[in-house]
């Protein structure tokens, strides 16, 4: 009964994010026609309102809504059973008025599909998880070693024009359908231009502002201080971009039209990202001696295995990146995965930025002996320790 109950909870919390998250994306929507635009809010508010017991779903108005998702989503969820409070501060809408970038990653995460979003809703009708198996399958039928190139070029290779891909990919070209015209991709346009980010060189979300100015921003490094902006155009040619954040170099950008292509989304989220963090770890820890890293050594079962052969005994590692938007949806769909057959615990590897989130996940998988949490970081120090080459100095994640 009790399992029953927190499920209940949980799903609950799931369908008010997945509302929350709908109502974000429709009020920021300023294309829409302001009815439907109007019409759209307040079946997320139904929805949100069914998520809630009735005392307090009487209490939710449009006004309550609109103001969570600029001052924090926690006043719309439901109370947080499981004690998981990741959301609590969240913010949806920043105070330019413009959709924050991992909104459509955290409903994706949470989504509960519902017949009132249909015709609304903006992502496809699977939850995340669901995704990330769809694409593990189209691409696992590979032989090993093409495997690893595909899973290696999804990290260092997620856009760019026809010809520089083709050279990249060779033989491995059009295999799969992973990649998109840019040109198809409204969100990241810039008076013709696309930006990719400088930290993952996936396209930057723009998003005009009420004072005309574009900001752009990347998903997923945004928190990292990557932000741009780019004034109102002054003739033709590469718009050109301002940096506004603490980790915002000098970016150039490509027309986006026609031969121009970028990852999926789900890919960006589910092998992109990750595989960037596991190629950043193995290029790491390169020169370091009587270290085996071996990448993508079972197929898609996980993802790094690390072997020291110094000092005394051989010491093993293995490591699974990922890089979800929402630690609590990774963690509900690592309780629903087999265990690893093998000796000592799969690592769950975390991008650093999110090391204030882990202790959730931690809780969240105290039940599973077979799993372990670690940011990348955390797991460069430790195995630099255990090699005995002193600090972890000069990391990045
Ligand atoms: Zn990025």
């Amino acid at each position: 009964m009790a399992v029953k109950e927190r499920d209940t909870s949980r799903e609950r919390r799931d369908l008010a994010l997945t509302a929350c998250c709908a109502a974000a994306i429709a009020e920021t929507d300023l294309e829409e026609d302001p009815l439907r635009r109007a019409g759209r809010l307040m079946d997320c508010l139904g929805l949100l309102r069914s998520a809630h017991p009735a005392s307090v779903a009487a209490t939710l108005d449009m006004r309550a809504l609109r103001r969570g998702l600029r001052e924090g989503i926690s006043a719309l969820l439901p109370a947080d059973s499981d004690g998981r409070e990741a959301f609590a501060a969240m913010v949806l809408i920043d105070e330019q008025g413009l959709l924050r970038g991992e909104v459509e990653d955290l409903g994706r995460e949470h989504l509960v599909p519902r017949q009132a979003l249909e015709g609304y809703w903006p992502w496809a009708q699977i939850r995340a998880e669901q995704e990330e198996q769809r694409l593990f399958e189209e691409i696992r039928r590979l032989q090993p070693e093409d495997y690893e190139r595909v899973r290696v070029l999804l990290a260092t290779h997620p856009c760019g024009d026809l010809d520089g891909l083709l050279d990249a990919w060779g033989g491995l070209w059009g295999r799969f359908a992973l990649f998109e015209p840019v040109a198809s991709w409204p969100w990241c346009n810039v008076a013709g231009w696309c930006f990719p980010c400088p930290r993952c060189r996936w396209p930057m979300r723009a998003q005009q502002d009420p004072g005309g100015v574009v900001v752009l921003s990347c998903d997923a490094h945004s928190a990292d201080g990557v932000g741009y902006a780019c004034r109102p155009g002054r003739g033709a040619g590469m718009p050109h971009l301002e940096g506004i954040g603490r980790n915002s170099p000098p970016v150039s950008g490509f027309p986006a039209a026609g031969g121009h292509l970028a990852v999926s989304r789900p890919v960006w989220r589910f092998f992109t990202l990750p595989g960037q963090m596991e190629v950043g770890f193995r290029d790491e820890l390169a020169r370091t001696k009587d270290l085996l890293i071996v990448l993508y050594p079972g197929g898609d079962a996980y993802d790094l295995h690390v072997t020291a052969l110094h000092p005394l005994v051989a010491k093993e590692w293995r490591i699974d990146a990922k890089a979800w938007q929402s630690l609590p949806a990774l963690g509900d769909a690592l309780l629903k995965r087999p265990p690893l057959p093998g000796d000592g615990p799969l690592i769950i590897m975390v991008p650093h930025r999110q090391r204030a989130e882990t202790q959730v996940l931690r809780e969240q998988l105290a039940h599973c002996p077979d799993l372990r949490v670690a940011t990348d970081r955390e797991l460069l120090r430790e195995v630099r320790r255990w090699c005995a080459l002193g600090s972890a100095e000069g990391v990045t994640s």
